[in-house]
């Protein structure tokens, strides 16, 4: 999900213009590419016009981010418009690993960690769950268990979403749970930039990725395999990280989606971007591997298609 666009600013015509009107132009050939729009007058924030000149059209032409590593300008009009816009919310967003009040968003350190190691203790406990006999009382647990890691699920995609927004421009504040601010930089690192990695250190890694399916002759045991572009170090060891995720172990509640999005990406050889929540391994001393049991994988990566 990203900020929608009422309209743009036509870099062609010189003056602002509503995506169905762009549309119309795009269809009598006046306008003449689908990249020349931008966020305002005074920022070069690209924005791309969706079925531009495609006639029918399956989804309502509107306006999109032309590419996601853009920052808006520092005094931009539309941002400020929406940093006041949040400013007038009464209702607090809650969730899992912050809390949003307005513009400020309130990720409790302690927490982070909290569920960081409340993630390792739910996988324990469910692995343990998964070793005993299944009486009553652990199918109950096991059950909460999900419903927890749902939640997760749901609440680091939307972490991922802010710091992507904070990232290209957008006015938030980052505060730990004393109210100070705090530098979210320190939890995300970007493995296209910096590619040194710290064997067992738990973070937010995201980086530009591909996948690939290699189909098994036993259904269950066909898996994806996503691999990091970018080589990265740990200690001697230079190499992609890669993650595999065996489809049917994966098929649990909260992460269908992100089965699509591999599905989509493997068949159509498409780039993503992975956010991985958790730490790196080495294996063999020859891979670098995510240090979590490749059926609970899913639930650790966040997956985006810019
Ligand atoms: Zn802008």
């Amino acid at each position: 999900m990203s900020y929608t666009y009422p309209e743009a600013y036509s870099i062609e015509l010189g003056y602002n213009i509503e995506p169905m009107v762009a549309y119309n132009l795009s269809l009598d050939k006046i306008l003449k590419n689908k990249h020349n729009f931008q966020c305002d007058k005074n920022c070069p924030f690209g924005l791309t016009l969706i079925n531009f000149g495609k006639s029918p059209y399956t989804k309502e032409p509107h306006f999109r981010t032309s590419n996601f590593d853009q920052v808006h300008s520092v005094d931009c009009p539309i941002v400020q418009k929406r940093y006041e816009k949040r400013a007038q919310e009464t209702t607090i967003e809650e969730s899992y690993t912050f809390e949003r009040d307005k513009n400020e968003v309130k990720v409790d350190i302690n927490l982070v960690t909290a569920t960081f190691t409340e993630i390792t203790n739910s996988l324990k406990t469910e692995e343990q769950a998964s070793t005993e006999i299944k009486t009553k009382k652990s199918t109950t647990s096991n059950h909460i268990g999900k419903k927890s890691f749902n939640s997760h699920v749901k609440s680091l995609s939307r972490l991922v979403q802010l710091y992507k927004e904070f990232k290209s421009g957008e006015k938030y504040t980052f505060l730990d749970s004393s109210g100070n601010k705090l530098n979210l930089d320190l939890y995300f690192q970007n493995l296209d930039n910096n590619s040194l990695i710290n064997e067992h250190e738990t973070k937010v890694y995201y980086s530009k990725a591909t996948v690939r399916y290699f189909k098994a002759a036993k259904e269950k045991d066909s898996y994806f395999l996503i691999r990091i572009k970018q080589e990265c170090q740990i200690d001697n060891l230079r190499i992609s990280p890669t993650f595999i995720i065996n489809e049917s172990q994966a098929n649990q509640q909260g992460v269908k989606q992100r089965l699509e999005t591999l599905k989509k990406a493997a068949n159509n050889s498409k780039e993503l971007t992975i956010y991985y929540l958790g730490p790196f391994k080495k294996y063999k001393n020859s891979y670098i591997n995510a240090s979590i049991p490749h059926e609970k994988i899913l639930r650790h990566i966040v997956l985006s298609s810019s």
